[in-house]
């Protein structure tokens, strides 16, 4: 398929003889016309007729399933995709990705040029943030971006100002997002020791509102065990959550760091006074990654940093690797480090078949002009989920999962291969799909993808994304 060129873009195409998944089931070989930006007709191989101008894609031996969506994406909202090809999305097949995850969006309701639909998720971090600045109050600022197309609000517990709401305003957050039939989706308070508490957090403020809970994990080694509690608990209630499969998270340096003392200001005037560092020495900050301070690797801040682990700036800076915290972060709280082996392998991999599992990236959109991704997980996320699916054998459960129950959770009309659908499509050679993002190449694409749609035009052929915006703000 040639990608040059508007016309052969938005003319009618035939995939031919390809294996269909509808989004919840194998529909076996079929021949699939795409015609006006929908699927025209599903049929036995060899029966469509295909209007004269059609473009014919072989798709034997080749698996046709619903475009990806990708429910955790972290832009802030569809204006920062803006302009922008989506190269990391459109090359494992994604054609639509929710932002604004983990407390941050800042829905913008519309935006030109977008490669890759877009969901918005207006975030209570965010919220707060906005309250603080005067501009209304946090329930106020949520409804008025619900009202105007948000399809959820998103939770960051883990991150101030967010963490400090009451059980009473999370409950009415949670009102709010039910009356207008959206999503609650959660970063919990503690991934650590207090896991299980976390979860049970949630299902008691959630209400009536539709709720899933992103990248499930426990972290640190003392806490694995607690996930199989967790996950119980969750399939008791049928609620579904996401997984991406990296066992290290790459996060903000200061969430390791405990409250008050997760502030430049309270920083400074603790490291001016002993008895303050000797309290934010015993309050509990740790890295809970398996090799200690020498596993948590900057990736943003300071540009001579990057690379180098708070272990080995403690040595060179003769500190304890606390008072290096301390003293990084006081400089600059917005470094992003590495957790290394903060989650387990095998616990990740067990949450990752199970039925209410959905594969989710954690990650950003990116321009193939413009890409220095910190972590492989944007680049490779979705593939590398989709080959554990297949190595392990639980592929349907995967690609149900990226289509119609993630479509269905965000009521998107999007996720199923059906004569009247909108022909947002992936085809795929299963066998061929390889994660190939590392962490000293996190910017290399995955294979396997062959062809992809968006609403009938085909935006990424032959290793490539069309410079078309086929996208929009769903
Ligand atoms: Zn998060």
């Amino acid at each position: 398929v040639s990608i040059h060129g508007a016309e052969a873009a938005s003319a009618p195409s035939l995939i031919r003889g390809a294996r269909v998944f509808d989004g919840q089931d194998w529909r076996g070989e079929c021949d699939v016309l795409v015609d006006g930006g929908l699927v025209a007709e599903v049929s036995a191989v060899g029966a469509v007729s295909p209007p004269p101008d059609v473009v014919t894609v072989d798709g034997a031996g080749l698996v046709l399933a619903p475009g990806f969506i990708d429910i955790h994406g972290m832009d802030r909202g569809a204006a920062a995709m803006a302009g922008k090809d989506a190269v990391n999305y459109l090359s494992q097949g994604v054609t639509t990705v929710v932002v604004g995850n983990c407390g941050v969006g800042t829905p913008d309701g519309a935006a030109p040029d977008l490669a890759v639909n877009v969901v918005e998720l207006a975030g209570h971090n965010a919220a707060h943030r906005a309250a603080t600045h005067g501009d209304g109050n946090v329930l106020d600022w949520l409804r008025a971006r619900l009202e105007r197309g948000a399809r959820g609000v998103s939770l960051g517990l883990m991150y101030e100002p967010g963490r400090s709401a009451s059980a009473a305003e999370l409950r009415a957050v949670a009102d709010l997002v039910a009356d207008q039939g959206g999503v609650l989706a959660v970063h919990m308070r503690d991934e650590g020791a207090g896991f299980v508490d976390s979860i049970s957090e949630i299902l008691a403020i959630r209400g009536r509102a539709a709720v899933v809970i992103m990248h499930l994990k426990a972290c640190g080694e003392q806490n694995w065990p607690l996930l199989d509690r967790g996950r119980e608990l969750l399939r008791r209630e049928g609620v579904q959550w996401t997984y991406y499969p990296y066992t290290d998270p790459n996060t903000r340096l200061a969430a390791a760091v405990p409250f008050p003392f997760d502030s430049a200001s309270s920083l400074r005037e603790m490291l001016q006074e002993p008895s303050l560092y000797q309290r934010f020495r015993d309050s509990g900050l740790q890295t809970l990654a398996r090799r200690g301070w020498d596993g948590v690797i900057i990736t943003q801040g300071p540009e001579p940093l990057i690379g180098t682990s708070v272990g080995a700036v403690a040595r060179s800076r003769a500190m304890e690797p606390e008072s290096a915290v301390a003293a990084l972060l006081s400089e600059d709280m917005n470094i992003r480090a590495r957790f290394v082996e903060v989650a387990d392998l095998a616990g990740l991999q067990v949450s990752a078949r199970d039925e209410l599992a959905m594969a989710a990236s954690d990650a950003y959109l990116f321009d193939s002009s413009a890409m220095n991704p910190e972590h492989p997980r944007n680049f490779g996320a979705i593939a590398r989920s989709l080959q554990w699916a297949r190595d392990g054998g639980y592929i349907e459960n995967f690609l149900s999962g990226v289509t119609s129950r993630a479509a269905d959770l965000y009521s998107l009309p999007r996720g199923r291969i059906e004569v009247g659908a909108t022909a947002d499509l992936v085809l795929l050679d299963v066998p061929d799909v390889h994660d190939r993002a590392s962490d000293e190449l996190p910017g290399l694409t995955a294979t396997g993808v062959s062809t992809v749609w968006i609403t009938g035009r085909v935006v990424y052929a032959d290793g490539m994304p069309a410079k078309l915006r086929s996208g929009s703000v769903l």
